[in-house]
């Protein structure tokens, strides 16, 4: 581990709080250890009986709506700001569900439980290949196994089932 402002190599120092943390001698200063942050959506309408879901190109499974935050953005913006761009559809409301880091891309998925206007996604064709409505059943077959979006899919769907 090298420092990111300066290049040194971090040594882990022992921080009143937080425990053994990196830390750059060379700026006297801890280094927490840096990562993305994004949102991902399960997304469904106002009758709560679909759930929408993505496909990018040249991929077979969906997948659920998701884009980075960006720095000095809320998470709850980058929920209305990124579903927009990627849909054409307005959010209507959201509630936070649970996050999952994901290790390959040293993201923390922050995923929200999304209730969309009716209406057809208008999607982007340079980023998505596809975005459809699917009953929930078909949304649990379709969505990519084994990945933080079933876990997230499954998570919303038993939520939906109580009353959100
Ligand atoms: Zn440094």
């Amino acid at each position: 581990m090298y420092c990111p402002y300066c290049g040194e190599k971090l040594a882990l120092v022992l921080h009143d709080q937080e425990g053994l943390i990196p830390y750059c001698k060379s700026c006297g200063e801890f280094r927490f250890p840096q990562f993305a942050t994004a949102v991902s959506m399960v997304v469904t309408n106002r009758t709560k009986d679909k759930i929408l879901l993505a496909k990018h190109k040249n991929q077979d499974d969906y997948i659920l709506i998701a884009g980075y935050i960006k720095k000095g953005e809320t998470a709850e913006k980058t929920v209305t700001r990124e579903f927009r761009e990627e849909t054409k559809l307005n959010v209507v409301k959201y509630k936070y569900m649970s996050s999952r880091y994901h290790e390959s891309h040293n993201v923390l998925m922050l995923n929200y439980l999304v209730i969309a206007e009716n209406g057809d996604p208008v999607i982007d064709e340079n980023e998505l290949d596809e975005v459809k409505w699917f009953d929930p059943e078909e949304a649990l077959e379709a969505i990519r196994k084994d990945s933080d979006a079933q876990y997230f899919l499954k998570n919303a769907l038993s939520e939906l089932k109580n009353k959100f």
